[in-house]
C-alpha cells in the first residue's frame, strides 16, 4: 500500500494512495490499530497532487544510521564500521515535505549539510528479534528522509545530538510505501538546486536492514510509527539559504525542501 498524511478537514489524517486513471489520488482514510493492522475508510477523493502533505510519520524516536555506505564513511575520513552505527534524532526535529529546513544562527553553526537517505516506518511492536525472523512483518512501509546535520558542531561535541537534532532538521515523505524491496537495489539520490550530489543504491549497504533490525531492537522497543533511517551515500554537503534540496527514493518520489 502507499499512504500520506495530509490535511484533511482542519485536522492531520492518513490517507490511502490509488492510482485512478492514470493518476494518484486519496481515495480512504487510514487508522492505524494498535496491533499493527489498519482500519479505512472512503473519503470523497482527493488528487495527491493538490493535498496539502504533511509529515508521514508521528514517531516516538527516529533512529538513523551512520556510515552505513562504505564511500561515505572514506569522504569523512572516517573507518568503516564493524557493526551499525545508531544515533537519535528527536521526533521534535521532523518537518513534512515542501516545509523550510532552518538553519540555526551562525553563532551555532556554519555547516549544515543535506544526507538523502531511505528511511523505514515500524508497523508493529518489535522487541529482541531473532536471526531467523522475518524483519519485513514489523515495516509499514518506505520513505525519502533527509538526515540534516550541522557537521561543524558533530565534530566538535564528541556526540550528535545537537549537530542531528535542531528543529526541522528532519524532513520525512512525501509519501510511504511497501511496494518497494531494499534487499533488491533501490536508488537514492540528492539534488540541490537541481545538480546530483549524491546517488546511492541500497545494494551498497554494510549492514542490511535485517541486522540494523536486531541491533537495535535488542536495546529497545520500537513502536508503530517509529522512524530507521539507514543511512546516506557519499557525496554530502552543505546548504545555504535560499537553497533546494531534493531526495528521491526510486518508487517513493521526492521529498522537496528549501533552506531558509
Ligand atoms: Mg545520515
Amino acid at each position: 500500500m502507499r499512504y500520506c498524511r495530509f490535511q484533511y478537514k482542519d485536522a492531520p489524517a492518513y490517507g490511502l494512495i490509488e492510482a485512478v486513471k492514470g493518476e494518484d489520488v486519496i481515495t480512504r482514510r487510514v487508522t492505524w490499530l494498535p496491533n499493527g493492522d489498519n482500519a479505512v475508510s472512503l473519503i470523497d477523493a482527493i488528487p495527491l497532487a493538490t493535498a496539502d502533505l504533511l509529515a508521514p510519520v508521528e514517531p516516538s524516536k527516529i533512529l538513523c544510521v551512520g556510515r552505513n555506505y562504505r564511500e561515505h564513511a572514506s569522504e569523512l575520513g572516517n573507518e568503516v564500521p564493524k557493526e551499525p552505527l545508531i544515533f537519535l534524532k528527536p521526533p521534535s526535529s521532523v518537518i513534512g515535505p515542501g516545509d523550510s529546513i532552518v538553519r540555526p544562527p551562525e553563532s551555532l553553526t556554519q555547516r549544515v549539510d543535506f544526507e538523502g537517505e531511505v528511511a523505514v516506518v515500524i508497523g508493529r511492536r518489535c522487541r529482541n528479534m531473532t536471526e531467523g525472523d522475518d524483519g519485513r512483518k514489523y515495516i509499514r512501509g518506505y520513505t525519502c528522509l533527509n538526515d540534516v546535520t550541522a557537521r561543524d558542531l558533530q565534530k566538535k561535541d564528541g556526540q550528535w545530538a545537537r549537530a542531528k537534532g535542531f528543529d526541522t532538521f528532519c524532513p520525512v515523505g512525501p509519501i510511504v510505501t511497501d511496494e518497494i524491496d531494499l534487499g533488491k537495489g533501490v536508488e537514492v539520490t540528492t539534488k540541490l538546486n537541481g545538480e546530483q550530489k549524491q546517488h546511492g543504491n541500497t545494494t551498497e549497504f554494510i549492514f542490511d536492514l535485517g541486522v540494523v533490525l536486531r541491533y537495535v531492537s535488542a536495546f529497545c522497543t520500537l513502536e508503530p510509527g517509529d522512524v530507521i533511517s539507514t543511512g546516506t551515500p557519499a557525496g554530502v554537503g552543505p546548504m545555504k539559504a535560499g537553497d533546494v534540496v531534493e531526495v528521491t527514493v526510486a518508487g517513493i518520489g521526492t521529498l522537496r525542501n528549501v533552506v531558509e
